[in-house]
């Protein structure tokens, strides 16, 4: 068949068309381009280096229960973000903090996984300089969704140990959360192959680094560690180091070995997609006795009862 000139304009769609499309994004309202959409007509251009060239910093928070969970430190993320990037956006923060709560209240989800993206856009002339690109600024909220499942959960997760490097902090300053994930899928895959469900990958220097989309504590001895090199300090691992000095537990931040991550008594992830995650199973080895560890326990029952208290919380007004 040739492809003449009026075939490749795509023609309005039809309802089946329409009701095909909506079926296929979850159910959700996003903001762009200083309007609301259901996450169905929430388009972008092709020619947004967000997408062409993953220039692009966002942050996740979620909503449990009506209410945002740290939602300042997640603002000061992306915040913090954009300026390393030179970016800037026409809305101030309590616009923004306004706009992701009206997405929130809009989709009607009392437990929701939300976004706020900032993408360099495009320059208007398609000129290739940094500088004269227009920031464009995205943010929706779908339903809450986590790493782990909840029989994950409940037995813990089986992960592997990927030989993939995450990219290097010289190349990608890490605390600037971003959309360069190809190492971490490359993990993912290898993980896959390996019959694992989900993969960390490891740091210059051949220590563990991170997961896609979450970092790792060890349980050793009652002593918590977590990596510090190559990784996103991520927001969940920030409030696990603060429950531990709720609890008087001791934690610290430091290399975590290959051998000292296979040697623990418990490890577990964390992620504002699921909170903190069990693992119970690594590479082909069980982690201490193969269930979900008693500090792990207590963690994750802290963790989410703070959902509730206001000093950690923020509450969502739905219409
Ligand atoms: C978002 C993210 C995490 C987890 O951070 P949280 O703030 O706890 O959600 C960890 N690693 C990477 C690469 C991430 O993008």
């Amino acid at each position: 068949m040739t492809l003449v000139a009026t075939d490749s304009v795509r023609a309005l769609p039809t309802v089946e068309q329409h009701h095909r499309d909506r079926r296929s994004y979850p159910s959700g309202v996003a903001f762009l381009d200083g309007q609301y959409f259901p996450m169905s007509e929430a388009k972008i251009s092709v020619l947004d280096w967000g997408f062409l060239h993953s220039d692009a910093t966002y942050d996740t928070v979620h909503v449990w229960d009506g209410r945002f969970f740290r939602l300042n430190l997640h603002l000061d993320r992306f915040f913090r973000g954009m300026q390393s990037l030179r970016m800037k956006l026409p809305y101030s923060r309590g616009e923004i903090e306004g706009i992701i709560s009206n997405c929130v209240a809009l989709s009607g989800h009392k437990c929701a996984y939300v976004e706020m993206i900032c993408t360099r856009g495009a320059s208007p002339t398609f000129s290739r300089d940094p500088r004269e690109a227009e920031n464009r600024f995205i943010a929706f909220a779908v339903p809450f969704g986590s790493v782990a499942n909840k029989e994950q959960l409940e037995r813990g997760l089986h992960i592997a140990v990927s030989d993939t490097v995450r990219i290097p902090p010289k190349s990608i300053d890490p605390s600037i959360k971003n959309y360069h994930w190809l190492d971490l899928v490359k993990g993912l895959f290898d993980a896959y192959d390996r019959g694992a469900e989900t993969a960390l990958i490891v740091d210059t220097n051949d220590n563990i680094a991170e997961g896609p989309g979450f970092n790792v504590f060890t349980v050793k001895d009652g002593r918590l560690r977590t990596p510090a090199y190559g990784v996103l300090p991520g927001i969940t691992r920030q409030t696990v180091i603060d429950l531990c000095d709720e609890l008087a537990l001791p934690v610290s931040v430091g290399d975590v070995t290959r051998r000292e991550l296979k040697a623990a008594d418990e490890v577990f992830i964390t992620s504002t997609a699921g909170g903190i995650m069990p693992v119970t199973k690594i590479d082909d080895a069980a982690v201490g006795d193969s269930k979900v560890g008693a500090v792990t326990r207590q963690l994750m029952d802290l963790y989410w009862k703070k959902h509730a208290d206001p000093t950690w919380s923020t509450l969502v007004t739905y219409a």
